[in-house]
């Protein structure tokens, strides 16, 4: 019997979408799980995914991804790369493991909703895939993290994370309930798809992967790009919704989404991958600065493709150039000084050579964080650690979940917002806005902060990290020992 190919039968076998005679429209789809946005049931009709994929042919790729990664760690395994590696990687695998293991399992459920509730048929087998994908992802993180925990206890919050109430994971949460798990089908594939999945997993799976080939960490580079590669077919679902949205004069409606998960994501992946890349990859392995992965992939691509839909750069563009030069700077100064908080073990990848790198792509960096660096090192010299760990929480931004920072010799700016007898504090104008859009979504969310302050834990230091889940074994040291500093000590004259 002859086999029809792919591309006579996938069209008319992935139109499921039926008039139902049993109930009505919007008890099969609810608007608020659907489409919030009242876009006409034929507008979903032209939704056409870029990237057409059989579940038979699906199966075969990602077994053989499966296949690739799994191989590539067996036989690497007996290497023991990590035991070796510096102590700065082993911080960002300790970071990442845990950081982004339960997101990839958040995602599952994200897209099964998008499955269900998606108003495009196209749309809901692409979800399908989605929903595979992220289990995959969830899978292989779990087993990879597995095999460094007989190295490191920090592993073990691949699986702790999302059960605990640290700093970090709360900003995790707060940022992809969200744009991932709190919003219609339609929204969720434009601020999760399109903003998040084409624009900033790039810069963890990509430009890290590159990073991490570079370093010779190739169980890890394999085990991100065979992620990446998934992340590039689903992320499609955004771009036709999009397209959709526009041409049915819901543009005003798309530009805001877009605009709020930009920024989102933004102030979660500053932090997260500009600390990994300009701070915890070796010196000598690192391909180009977080700022210029972000002008190549954001300014450039990603721009150009919202033009290319017909949307603007988001209003605060002026506001994230500014960002990009020092939000993660600022981040890494707190990440380190806190790192009792932290399940990682931080370093602080200012050694003089480092700081020589760091000047260059950002010019000025000495004469600003630098001068904040020059404190710590002289209190690691004379031997006061304690003077290098701050116990007062730091005011924390009621939006991204992250400390409130400036740039040191400026003004830090404190953007307060007095709603319903209480008094909101955000680290940017942009994470006020978000907050002005629609303040019913986010009034009721408490920082670490305004717990301490209500009194959900007793006010010691040590109950703050009993409180985040940091048993004493578990809380982040310095990943060198504070080594780094040495260097220094000739310098300054210091005795050993
Ligand atoms: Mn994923
Ligand atoms: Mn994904």
């Amino acid at each position: 019997m002859a086999m029809l190919k792919m591309e006579e039968w996938y069209d008319l076998a992935r139109s499921t979408n039926w008039t139902p005679r049993y109930v009505a429209k919007d008890e099969l789809f609810p608007p608020e799980l659907s489409d919030v946005h009242g876009l006409p049931d034929a507008a979903f009709d032209a939704f056409d995914e870029p990237y057409k994929v059989t579940f038979r042919d699906y199966v075969r790729t990602q077994r053989e991804k499966d296949v690739g990664a799994y191989s590539v760690r067996a036989a690497l395994a007996r290497g023991r790369f990590y035991e070796t590696a510096a102590p700065g990687w082993q911080a960002l695998l300790q970071l990442h493991f845990g950081g982004a293991t339960f997101l990839e399992y958040g995602s599952v459920s994200a897209f099964a909703r998008a499955t269900r509730f998606g108003k495009a048929a196209g749309m809901r087998n692409m979800a399908t895939f989605g929903s595979l994908d992220e289990i995959r992802h969830t899978q292989v993180h779990l087993r990879f993290a597995h095999d460094y925990l007989k190295a490191n206890r920090a592993f073990d919050w691949a699986h702790k994370a999302p059960r605990t109430d640290n700093w970090v994971v709360i900003s995790e949460r707060h940022t992809f309930d969200d744009i991932e798990h709190t919003r219609d089908a339609t929204s969720f594939a434009v601020m999760t798809n399109f903003a998040f999945e084409t624009c900033f997993t790039n810069l963890q799976f990509v430009a890290l992967s590159a990073d991490a080939a570079r370093s010779g960490d190739h169980t890890f580079a394999t085990m991100l790009q065979t992620i990446q590669s998934d992340e590039a077919r689903h992320s499609q679902i955004g771009e036709p919704l999009l397209r959709i949205m526009v041409e049915h004069g819901k543009r005003a409606e798309a530009q805001m989404l877009l605009d709020i998960s930009f920024w989102r994501c933004w102030k979660q992946f500053s932090p997260l991958s500009g600390i990994c890349m300009d701070y915890y990859t070796p010196l000598e392995h690192r391909e180009h600065s977080f700022k210029e992965f972000m002008q190549e992939w954001v300014s450039e691509q990603f721009i150009r493709r919202i033009l290319d839909l017909g949307l603007e750069r988001p209003w605060y563009w002026d506001i994230f150039l500014e960002d990009l030069e020092t939000f993660h700077h600022a981040q890494q100064i707190g990440v380190y000084l806190y790192r009792p908080t932290g399940w990682w073990h931080a370093v602080a990848g200012v050694n003089p050579s480092e700081r020589e790198w760091l000047e260059s792509k950002y010019p000025g960096w000495n004469a600003t964080f630098g001068t904040v660096w020059d404190v710590i090192i002289d209190n690691v010299l004379n031997g006061r650690i304690d003077a290098t760990i701050p116990e007062p929480l730091p005011m924390i931004c009621n939006m991204s979940g992250f400390e409130l920072t400036g740039v040191p010799g400026k003004k830090l700016v404190d953007y307060t917002l007095d709603y319903k007898g209480r008094r909101y504090h955000f680290g940017s104008q942009v994470d006020r806005w978000i907050f002005e859009q629609e303040p019913e979504r986010y009034a009721g969310h408490k920082s670490l902060v305004d717990r301490y302050v209500a009194k959900v834990m007793p006010q010691t230091a040590e109950a703050v990290l009993t409180y985040m889940g940091m048993s004493a074994p578990e809380r982040g040291t310095d990943g060198t020992n504070y080594t780094w500093a040495e260097p220094y000590r000739l310098a300054r004259g210091k005795a050993a």
